[in-house]
């Protein structure tokens, strides 16, 4: 009995035609298929970079916008002195512009700058619709 295997792959000579005409409409803005978060090349220290390169998820998105705004712009003051916790009262954060520290945030599961509670904005995530990318998947057959 011989078991040939068939070499069906090379026959795939069909190539997904990429360059569609774009009968859109034509902006001059930028391109469509960018995100809304243009991690562009701007001038930004090393240390800021290392700054974005830090997720912060004890934030909601809105608090998340504006502390990696101002991370990008520089304008991220790190803090020198652990600041008081609005919940317990401890001298416990380290995070700037944060008001709640990182155990009263995990115990309330809350925003550590506004206090909105997390079940909040990640309900509002869920509701908002989420802008399609119109990324083309390789259809692999
Ligand atoms: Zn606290
Ligand atoms: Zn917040």
């Amino acid at each position: 009995m011989s078991w040939r295997v068939s070499n069906d792959t090379q026959a795939l000579g069909a190539r997904v035609d990429m360059t569609r005409t774009s009968s859109g409409s034509r902006k001059s803005g930028p391109p469509a298929y960018s995100n809304s978060y243009a991690y562009k090349q701007t001038h930004v220290s090393t240390e800021a970079k290392a700054l974005l390169a830090t997720p912060i998820s004890s934030v909601c998105p809105p608090c998340r916008g504006v502390l990696e705004w101002r991370k990008r712009f520089n304008k991220y003051k790190t803090l020198t002195v652990p600041k008081k916790c609005v919940r317990c009262g401890g001298r416990t954060i380290k995070e700037p512009y944060h008001v709640a520290c990182g155990q009263c945030v995990r115990k309330e599961a809350c925003c550590a700058k506004c206090l909105t509670a997390r079940t909040v904005w990640q309900q509002a995530l869920a509701n908002a619709d989420q802008p399609v990318v119109d990324s083309e998947e390789d259809a692999e057959n």
